[in-house]
């Protein structure tokens, strides 16, 4: 496997992370996922503008441009020959001696990799379980931190429950999932948290709106409570892994017969048209 390094492209047994670096240390730094579908990275310029932002409000200041990053992924895509899977990029605060304060000369190092393929499709079919979790992380979940101590707790909990996620609520309202963001259906109205400090603003979940909006779907951006969430006709999650994933049961309450639901549907397809069509040059050249 061929691993991006601060710019070069290089193999993955040569790769080194010091041990003094700061997102080794302290989870200093901040990442991405991105999907790629027959070679093509989806929405990857939305990907790196939030990889930008992320950095930004904590203070890491990258040296390239985004265009630039774009096309040396573009190329570690095809140093290694990838055609479906993930990408991961992080970047850290730079390496120094421990210390929580950090002297603004440090320089970024910034790693990226691809991920294996994932095959989600039977469970989008199917739907998936969730269970609920209180959401006990910061007050900064807009910013895409390496920091993912609760959300990990939570995943692990959900994952040893047997379900797929945890679905978090902060003072009884429903945030987000643990990787993921929350959507539910009511009288075919579909809700969903507003993209403040509370939840991260998945690229998914934007791109489903833009979907809603270009078919004229209703949605409301409002938060909505625990009863609301166990009371819905439908609910499914959205991320850059699971696209959109119907959530058939919440803590052991079934929703729509147990099976994805038709609005849920309806945004599934809706989802992979544009999936298609925006990874299509690959597909016909291949
Ligand atoms: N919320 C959290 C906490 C996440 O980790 C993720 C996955 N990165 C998401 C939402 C969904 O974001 P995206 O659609 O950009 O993958």
């Amino acid at each position: 496997m061929k691993v991006l390094v601060n710019g070069e492209i290089i193999n993955r047994s040569e790769a080194k992370v010091d041990i003094e670096d700061r997102g080794y240390q302290f989870g200093d730094g901040v990442y991405e996922v991105v999907n790629i579908y027959e070679g093509i990275p989806f929405t990857l310029k939305e990907h790196i503008a939030r990889l930008y932002r992320s950095a930004n409000e904590i203070g890491i200041q990258l040296s390239e441009q985004p265009e630039q990053l774009c096309n040396r992924l573009m190329e570690l895509i095809e140093a290694n020959n990838m055609t479906n899977g993930g990408l991961y990029l992080q970047i850290s605060r730079g390496v120094s001696n421990r210390s929580h304060h950090y002297d603004q000369t440090l320089t970024p190092q910034l790693v990226a990799y691809p991920l294996p393929f994932k095959n989600v499709s039977d469970a989008q079919a199917k739907g998936v379980e969730a269970i609920t979790a209180e959401d006990l992380r910061w007050l900064r979940c807009d910013i895409k931190s390496l920091n993912l101590l609760y959300n990990i707790m939570v995943k692990q909990k959900a994952s040893e429950a047997g379900a797929f996620e945890s679905i978090l609520i902060r003072d009884g309202i429903v945030t987000e999932g643990s990787s993921s963001n929350i959507f539910i259906i009511k009288d075919g109205i579909l809700l969903t948290h507003p993209a403040n400090n509370l939840i991260l603003n998945g690229i998914t979940r934007t791109k489903l709106l833009e979907i809603m909006d270009a078919n004229g779907w209703d949605y409301k951006i409002q938060p909505f409570q625990k009863e609301d969430l166990m009371k819905a006709d439908e609910v499914f999650l959205t991320s850059t892994t699971s696209e959109v994933m119907p959530i058939i049961k919440v803590d052991g309450v079934t929703f729509s017969q147990a099976k994805p639901g038709p609005f849920t549907r309806k945004f599934q397809t809706a989802f992979r048209e544009v999936v298609k069509a925006e990874t299509k040059t690959t597909t016909e050249k291949a």
